[in-house]
């Protein structure tokens, strides 16, 4: 299924800040959740514990620092998983902030499992430590400033508000299936103990599908009960929320799970293994690339929005084509995603993109130095694609 939603996030998201070295970006659809959320918030968590004894703004007015708040908090979980990646080698391209919360898109793969673990951990653990931070700020302004006026009333429901969501992302996001960090960290575990990291993707997908499937039932419910109890109104908003949450969570875990399938039979099964200091020793492994004759948006929404890296080898039968930079895609105007192949926009190969598995280490950093994209595709004996190779690549192997 395509989802319109998906193209909108990587349609020229806006870069509102840069941390860390990180663009953070925030696409289209995150304007009209915030202001529904602000308006939810207000209607629903301080008009209602207040009644109307106050004007509607006031309750507008806390609702959209709520909501400011939030948007921190979700940044937060976020950075933490790109600190921590980073700390395991792995950059971070950006941190997007959508429709359904944010990811930190990783530059590559964790090379191991407890990798994996320690970066799907980051985000949840970020989010408890503020869910504690914010209750301790509703405690400091109970105890010095009670709840004597109006504005001591709202700042501790303001910190109630965040102390309860940063625990109920913390929570949600530990759910044991794909694509959440609980799947991702349930994934880690089984990769560990079964040495094998395609049949932990698969129970981890399964598990993320069956997590879907139990918030689409209870979106359903949700309708019904609200049509039979007659807040259909309300309800529907809830169910509705649940359903595309639901939906969502369906595609990635399915998507992130076909990806892997594919990396995996594209991986060369019985290779020799590659001589000390040469790019075959250093050179990551499955490469994933891409078909030239695809379009642009058949690219975004099967390798993009699953891969994390800034360029693409683009090859049809393990043959080498061309490089696809990711910085070059972006000057394209999205009219033309739908009409235009990936031949079209790729830098056609010449020999300073790729190197041979059995390139000395000092050719490979030579070859990066005077390469464009900094980055290597790496080609076997008989020409077919194998592996990729960064500078980091290079500095981890060092
Ligand atoms: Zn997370």
């Amino acid at each position: 299924m395509r989802l319109r939603w998906l193209k909108n996030t990587l349609q020229r998201p806006l870069v509102v800040a840069q941390l860390f070295n990180i663009p953070i970006k925030v696409d289209a659809t995150w304007l009209p959740m915030a202001l529904l959320h602000t308006w939810l918030v207000a209607q629903f968590w301080f008009a209602r514990g207040l009644g109307n004894a106050f004007p509607l703004w006031v309750y507008l007015f806390h609702g959209l620092i709520a909501t400011a708040l939030l948007f921190v908090s979700i940044l937060v979980h976020e950075l933490a998983h790109a600190l921590v990646a980073r700390m395991e080698g792995l950059q971070t391209y950006d941190i997007q902030l959508h429709i359904f919360g944010g990811w930190a898109r990783l530059v590559g793969e964790p090379r191991h499992a407890l990798s994996e673990l320690r970066i799907a951990v980051a985000g949840p653990a970020s989010s408890f430590l503020l869910a504690v931070i914010f209750w301790l700020c509703l405690l400091a302004v109970n105890l010095f400033a009670g709840q004597r006026d109006l504005a001591a009333w709202m700042t501790i429901n303001t910190f109630l508000y965040l102390a309860v969501a940063n625990l109920t992302l913390a929570i949600f996001n530990l759910l044991p299936g794909l694509p959440l960090d609980g799947g991702r960290a349930l994934r880690a575990w089984l990769w560990h103990r079964r040495k094998d990291v395609l049949s932990a993707t698969k129970t981890a997908k399964q598990f993320g599908v069956a997590i879907a499937y139990m918030l689409i039932s209870y979106g359903l419910f949700l309708f019904i009960s609200g049509a039979w109890r007659g807040t259909l109104w309300r309800d529907t908003l809830a169910a509705a929320w649940l359903l595309a949450v639901g939906v969502y969570l369906m595609n990635a875990a399915e998507n992130d799970y076909r990806f892997r399938l594919q990396q995996q039979t594209q991986a060369p099964s019985n290779a020799p293994t590659p001589a000390e200091g040469t790019a075959g020793a250093v050179m990551r492994t499955p490469v994933v690339s891409v078909e030239p004759h695809i379009t642009i948006s058949e690219f975004i929404d099967r390798t993009l929005a699953q891969h994390r890296q800034t360029n693409f080898p683009v090859a049809s039968g393990g043959r080498l084509h061309g490089i696809l930079a990711l910085e070059r895609l972006r000057a394209i105007p999205k009219e033309q995603w739908e009409r235009l192949a990936i031949r079209d926009v790729m830098s056609p190969i010449d020999e300073t993109h790729f190197v041979t598995v059995r390139a000395s280490l000092a050719h490979v950093a030579h070859q990066l130095e005077h390469n464009e994209f900094h980055w290597l595709a790496v080609i076997d004996a008989e020409g077919q694609l194998v592996g990729s190779v960064t500078k980091e690549d290079l500095r981890a192997a060092a």
